[in-house]
């Protein structure tokens, strides 16, 4: 049969790491270079097909902006999933992702299943941010990761389909 399963997912991460853009990427299969920023929260909603079943992800894109930090944990309580957005040309932003992942370990649902996106991977020649540092960093706090890029589209679909797949198993 064919089960629909609602799941909440957020994104999170450093203003400016193009969390929007992912969504919009992929969502509605878009790209733009100048992304207006986020005030307070945006809701957008996309359906995943896996196997027989259909995940519809609810999706909150969250600010990043510290003013709103107050926010984030109406987005993150009871997610199935998150997404942790760095820029990877941008090591200060991977240092904002380490402490998201800290504040979803002691503040967030043990089962949220977390996601690691270094995005920004099409800019190689500006990198800041390794993909072994990325990698351990993971795999030793139990997210799976990849370097995802909105510009190019290049993992984005993946990144969502992994999670999907992840959902359909718990
Ligand atoms: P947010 O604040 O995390 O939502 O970030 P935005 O989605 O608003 O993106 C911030 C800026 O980075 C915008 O100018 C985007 O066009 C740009 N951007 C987002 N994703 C990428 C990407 O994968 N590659 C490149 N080159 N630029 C990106
Ligand atoms: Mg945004």
């Amino acid at each position: 049969g064919n089960k629909i399963r609602n799941a909440k997912l957020v994104l999170l991460g450093d203003v400016g790491t193009g969390k929007s853009s992912l969504v919009l990427r992929f969502v509605k299969g878009q790209f733009v270079e100048f992304q207006e920023s986020t005030i307070g929260a945006a809701f957008f909603s996309q359906t995943v097909a896996v196997n027989d079943e259909t995940i519809k992800f609810e999706i909150w894109d969250t600010a990043g902006q510290e003013r709103y930090h107050s926010l984030a944990p109406m987005y993150y309580r009871g997610a199935a999933a998150a997404v942790i957005v760095y820029d990877m040309t941008n090591a200060a932003s991977f240092t904002r992702a380490k402490k998201w992942v800290q504040e979803l370990q002691a503040q967030g649902s043990p089962n949220t299943i977390m996601a690691l996106a270094g995005n920004k991977a099409d800019l190689v020649e500006a990198r800041q941010v390794s993909v072994e540092d990325a990698q351990t960093y993971a795999q030793e706090n139990g997210l799976f990761f990849m370097e995802t890029s909105a510009k190019t589209a290049i993992n984005v679909n993946d990144i969502f389909y992994e999670i999907a797949k992840r959902l359909t198993r718990v």
